[in-house]
């Protein structure tokens, strides 16, 4: 969905991805006037590749101390989400089916936003998903993404969330970068799940430990990046709970989504059709899993 010609307003109704939604809200609430459908689901078929690799480094006695310090994360899963999918352009009967999400039903999936150049978010996210992929599986974790370019639409975003419960990921995170169109809007920004209680989603006992993941993602985006949080949402703090987003509402396990920064940034734009800033990114992304699962290891 090429935002281009929806230019002005907040809703881009096709494409807006996140809780920026156009409008230079400096608020740090649950987003609900952003309700946009999300991405976020999962599939009964993610790409799970690494099979963990035989776990040397945990099988051996105190001599293992070095061995585990090159492969920090063997044991640990992480579920990557790629937000939106390069062809759900084209099939947009499927992504507009409602599911059910936490609060109610919302679309299938989004289209996700795009550069004013005709970058999509979807290409964006698939590539920083993969490049995050490689780093943590060399750290030796066994890295599950919910789509990896092999669809030709979705997943929905209750399979999105349903692939990291499958998976029982130790932490979960969906790639997305946001698409405002107010003046100046710029920086990244981490969606943290809101309370939320009803027949099909429980996010209580996920909230304290996504906090935990998502000021973990934040401190090493900004780092990797130097990227500065959010100026238009989030109070500039760079962390903002959504209760909206079925990606996070469904999910059984630790997870947040990241906003990379604002594509219609004409700056920013720069960032993200640039391969060698996906990968401080996906450097970013990585390390903030990794102090987590780490700090979560004791
Ligand atoms: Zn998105």
């Amino acid at each position: 969905m090429l935002a281009a010609a929806l230019a002005a307003g907040a809703a881009l109704a096709l494409g807006g991805c996140g809780g920026g939604s156009g409008t230079a809200k400096a608020s740090s609430g649950d987003g609900r006037s952003a309700a946009r459908p999300h991405s976020a689901s999962a599939s009964p078929r993610p790409s799970s590749r690494s099979l963990s690799p035989s776990p040397s480094s945990s099988d051996s006695g105190p001599a293992s101390d070095s061995a585990s310090k090159g492969r920090p994360l063997a044991g640990r899963t992480v579920v990557i989400d790629p937000g939106h999918n390069i062809h759900n352009a084209d099939h947009t009967t499927e992504i507009n089916k409602l599911v059910e999400m936490g609060d109610g039903k919302k679309p299938c999936d989004t289209t996700g936003t795009s550069t004013n150049g005709g970058y999509s978010e979807a290409s964006f996210t698939l590539d920083v998903s993969r490049r995050v992929e490689k780093i943590l599986e060399a750290a030796g974790a066994k890295v599950v993404l919910t789509q990896n370019g092999g669809r030709s639409w979705g997943p929905c975003v209750d399979e999105r969330a349903a692939i990291g419960n499958k998976a029982h990921a130790d932490a979960a995170i969906s790639i997305h970068a946001d698409g405002s169109n107010a003046a100046g809007a710029h920086g990244f920004h981490v969606i943290l799940p809101g309370r939320v209680h009803s027949s099909v989603a429980n996010t209580g006992p996920i909230l304290a430990p996504s906090g935990v993941l998502g000021r973990d993602i934040r401190a090493a985006f900004a780092h990797t990046t130097g990227s500065s949080p959010a100026n238009y949402i989030g109070d500039g703090s760079g962390l903002v709970t959504r209760t909206d987003l079925g990606g996070l509402d469904l999910s059984t396990v630790p997870k947040v989504f990241l906003e990379c920064g604002n594509m219609r940034n004409a700056t920013e734009s720069r960032n993200f059709t640039s391969p060698v800033w996906r990968q401080k990114a996906a450097e970013g992304v990585a390390s903030g899993l990794t102090a987590f699962l780490t700090r979560s290891t004791g």
